[in-house]
């Protein structure tokens, strides 16, 4: 396609080799006790990057068994929060070390620029800092008022055992906002990475060892959902599945861990949309919309797949995004100044075409883009950026997750309106407001239905800010405080002092 910004030149090395990614079950690598494998060709270079070990019910009931031993003897629930802090520090600090290591693989598996991945992987270590942090500051709640011979205490104790089951689209850092916390409360784990994207995964055990976290503790199977993720969120020696992927299986996670009834803590899909009213920072939103739509080539939950922009300004800020949507930098994924890469599989790609190409056939109008993009060198599972404008809410280019780098655009005149349109989806996860009025950003930031809001800004995260959705894309929080607090159990202690309490039997 003409005008776009395409980088074909490489500058990072392929690895000789595949990596070979084994289990990591009580402290051991291990092969599939039948052998079996899965390959992983690269979505960008047609490499096999990785084969990964293929683990079936026999695995995953040893790394439970695993897990369930190295809670109920509590060599690491019922060390200090201080000993559990300093282990995971010392993992943060490995994952630094590993930086450039983990991010070849992480791009050559998923398709993503290797700057983005050395900012998702060595970027991760901040979240192992932070959760660290917490693990010396939990504490619950103590009943000082209930009369002299009474104390009460609340204590948060570790839920158990927890089942991690991520999805490809950001492997390390995903893993990194659960596995962290999960340990800090004092929690064991069984970890199931994306079939598609099990080597940073994998590679993480080898840190886990050196830093001291205990044989047991953290255990990682790879294999695909059935069996693997199926029989981690139905076995009774689980006590919780915290799942990051789509919306379909988080609901057949949550019917699937009805009959043991345990936790379940979901991330899920979004429909994710920005409004931008006309006293914003036009040029500062136009830039956040492009970045919010193309990161990741839009296979990101929080993707801000639809804008819903003034009708005053729609036609001005459209052709604004149009131009900047030509000078990002798709392309070559092993080169440093590539800002977006491959699509996961052939398959999705497909997929994100048939959405485009429905909204076509229903007369939406396509300023840009609208097709599969061939990189020279790289191959053709690539999508050129797109913007559709002309759309009607009941399309599903406007309902549903696209996963791809496509942007939608709604127009309103009132803010009553835009707010109606914002909350018009199965979704909740992040929504974003742009205006130079804070009461505006306030009346929308406090009706949108969304876990996240942005106002003046798009998908800025910290550890320390909680993240989740509401409706149909998620429950639950991770990261923060409240991500730590959901690892945690409340125990209520009710206790007498002194004097002995009133006998119930009346002894004649
Ligand atoms: P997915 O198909 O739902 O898979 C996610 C994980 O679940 C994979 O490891 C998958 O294993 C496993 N799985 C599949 N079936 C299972 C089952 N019956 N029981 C237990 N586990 C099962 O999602 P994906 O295609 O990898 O990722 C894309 C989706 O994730 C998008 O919808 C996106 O919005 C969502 N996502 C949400 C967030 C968030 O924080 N809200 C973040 C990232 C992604 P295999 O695929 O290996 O078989
Ligand atoms: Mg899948």
């Amino acid at each position: 396609m003409k005008d776009l910004n395409i980088i074909t030149e490489q500058t990072v090395a392929v690895p000789d080799a595949p990596y070979q990614a084994r289990h990591y079950i009580d402290g051991v690598f291990q092969d599939n006790e039948d052998g079996r494998v899965s390959d992983r060709i690269s979505p960008s270079h047609g490499v096999l990057v990785s084969q990964a070990a293929l683990g079936g019910e026999a695995e995953t009931a040893k790394a439970i068994a695993a897990a369930r031993t190295a809670f109920d003897d509590g060599r690491w629930s019922r060390l200090s929060g201080k000993e559990r802090a300093a282990v995971l520090t010392k993992v943060a600090d490995l994952i630094e070390a590993n930086e450039e290591r983990l991010a070849v693989l992480e791009t050559l598996e998923s398709g993503k620029p290797i700057s983005q991945s050395r900012g998702e992987c060595g970027g991760a270590a901040d979240l192992w800092r932070y959760a660290a942090s917490l693990a010396r500051s939990s504490h619950g709640q103590s009943h000082n008022a209930l009369g002299d011979d009474m104390l009460g205490v609340v204590l948060k104790e570790p839920i158990g055992v927890v089942s991690i089951i991520t999805p490809w689209n950001f492997p390390f850092w995903i893993l990194s906002q659960k596995l962290p916390f999960a340990l800090a409360a004092g929690c064991t784990c069984v970890v199931k990475p994306s079939e598609m994207t099990p080597s940073t995964t994998a590679m993480l055990g080898d840190l886990l060892t050196e830093a001291g976290v205990p044989a047991g503790v953290c255990n990682i199977v790879l294999g695909y959902g059935t069996p693997v993720g199926s029989m981690m969120s139905t076995h009774e020696d689980v006590d919780m599945v915290s799942f990051t992927g789509s919306t379909a299986v988080g609901k057949h996670i949550t019917a699937a861990a009805g009959n043991t009834l345990k936790k379940v803590a979901l991330e899920l899909g979004g429909k994710n949309p920005q409004v931008i009213f006309p006293d914003a920072d036009l040029e500062s939103a136009a830039d956040a919309v492009t970045f919010g739509v193309y990161f990741n080539v839009g296979q990101c939950c929080n993707s801000s797949s639809r804008i819903i922009v003034h009708e005053d300004i729609a036609d001005d800020f459209v052709a604004r995004v149009v131009e900047l949507s030509r000078h990002v930098a798709f392309g070559n994924p092993l080169n440093p100044d590539t800002q977006v890469g491959a699509i996961v599989t052939q398959d999705h790609q497909a997929k994100i075409d048939g959405y485009v190409q429905a909204a076509k056939a229903e007369g939406a109008e396509v300023c840009l883009g609208g097709g599969v993009l061939n990189v020279d060198g790289v191959g053709a599972q690539f999508y050129q950026p797109t913007v559709i404008r002309g759309v009607t809410a009941d399309m599903a280019i406007v309902r549903e997750e696209v996963f791809g780098p496509v942007l939608v655009v709604q127009t309103f005149s009132t803010i009553e309106e835009a707010i109606a349109l914002a909350n018009d989806s199965d979704y909740g996860l992040s929504a974003g407001v742009w205006s130079d009025n804070i009461h505006t950003c306030l009346a929308f930031s406090r009706r949108a239905q969304a876990g996240t809001i942005w106002t003046n800004t798009w998908m800025d995260g910290f550890p320390e800010v909680t993240f989740g959705g509401v409706k149909q894309s998620g429950q639950g929080r991770e990261i923060g405080q409240y991500g730590f607090d959901e690892f945690l159990e409340v125990k209520s202690l009710v206790m007498r002092v002194g004097a002995s309490r009133a006998p119930w039997v009346k002894v004649p």
